[in-house]
């Protein structure tokens, strides 16, 4: 297993050799390296997801998908999940649409070992992927990704006095640092921002766009949807959202590579656009707080409640962490595409 000081010295061995690397070159193998060598959510992790903050939001996708099914009329669905993390928002959409009477089979896309491994102790029998490629042809997907595509490599462009070069990463004697590329970078910057103001920067996600695309042209041939939920934002013109993450603080991005999770803002209207074009009708963005309020999250919560009143705190803690606007309710949104022969989805009724 590489370790952050064997990528380091891969990384400072590739830079001395052929100079330096992409900012998504960067971020790609930072972020192979650290999800495959260890489990890196909850409290004593770098950071915490909406499906470990409360079994709340994995019933809320539960009765999404349950919901859309049903409405479809098909008679079997595979449920596909993008980056599952530790399994444990499959596990509550799985165990939620099993009560309203759905049994799908279970399909997992994760590349990283120590989480497959996770996975498996919650879904024994779900089959795992390296990559979109090889889901299955036969039947509709219901597909969810959850805090996926943010983690995907960004490709970044700075604006310099001599025009936009795309952003990369040296080696030097104060360890990685960003510098602007070699080439002239014009052509993959939007014209509007040609004229940008030195430093600006403009960064985008082919990676992440790519497999949207094709996600919507297999939705769109074979029946079926993707929800998305994520952190970012709609209209996105320039700026730098790139972030790293240790002990839930923020840490440098170009320092320690492999040891903090990199991630940036997910672009939703460049990502509509994509699924757009592979054939997908979009519904949303909307905020997670308006997604989850439709779905019934409120008297979920008052059913938990309820049901175990010495856990009463905990859970309304849960449910405002989930929907609060000064916490995930605002920032994160939930986008999905559908197969234009498929019903509309629940929770999307207006966009923000
Ligand atoms: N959805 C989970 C985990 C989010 S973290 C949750 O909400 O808790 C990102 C997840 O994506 C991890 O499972 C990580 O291993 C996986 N991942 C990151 N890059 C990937 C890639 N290129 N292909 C497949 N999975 C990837």
């Amino acid at each position: 297993m590489q370790t952050p000081a064997d990528l380091a010295e891969a990384l400072i061995r590739r830079i001395e050799e052929r100079g330096p690397i992409p900012v998504a070159d960067y971020m790609e193998a930072a972020n192979g390296c650290y999800y495959a060598s260890h489990d890196p959510f909850g409290v004593k992790g770098d950071f915490i997801t909406s499906p470990e903050i409360s079994q709340m939001f994995g019933e809320m996708i539960g009765i999404w998908c349950a919901d859309l099914w049903t409405r479809s009329r098909a008679r079997t669905v595979h449920y596909v999940e993008l980056g599952p993390g530790r399994g444990t928002l499959a596990a509550d959409a799985i165990r939620t649409m099993a009560a309203l009477g759905h049994h799908p089979q279970v399909h997992f896309v994760e590349t990283s070992p120590v989480l497959r491994k996770l996975q498996k102790e919650r879904l024994p029998d779900a089959i795992w992927h390296d990559g979109i490629e090889t889901l299955p042809t036969d039947a509709p997907l219901i597909i969810v990704a959850n805090e996926f595509f943010d983690a995907l490599p960004y490709r970044q462009y700075i604006k310099t006095y001599s025009g936009w070069r795309e952003r990369a990463v040296g080696y030097g004697d104060e360890g990685f640092a960003p510098v602007p590329g070699p080439s002239p970078a014009e052509d993959r910057v939007p014209e509007h921002l040609h004229d940008a103001v030195a430093g600006s920067i403009y960064e985008t996600s082919p990676a992440g766009l790519a497999i949207g695309n094709a996600l919507a042209r297999r939705i769109t041939r074979q029946g079926g949807a993707l929800l998305a939920i994520d952190y970012g934002h709609e209209n996105y013109d320039a700026g730098d959202t790139l972030q790293a993450l240790n002990a839930h603080a923020y840490a440098d991005v170009f320092s320690n590579p492999g040891a903090n999770d990199l991630t940036a803002h997910v672009d939703f209207t460049a990502l509509g656009q994509a699924g757009h074009l592979g054939g997908a009708r979009i519904e949303g963005p909307v905020s997670q707080s308006y997604f989850l309020g439709t779905m019934g999250i409120a008297a979920r919560a008052a059913a938990l409640g309820r049901h175990h009143p010495d856990r009463g705190d905990e859970i309304g803690a849960a449910y405002h962490r989930l929907t609060d606007e000064e916490e995930m309710g605002t920032l994160f949104r939930a986008m999905a595409m559908l197969s234009p022969k498929w019903p509309k989805a629940a929770g999307f009724e207006v966009t923000v």
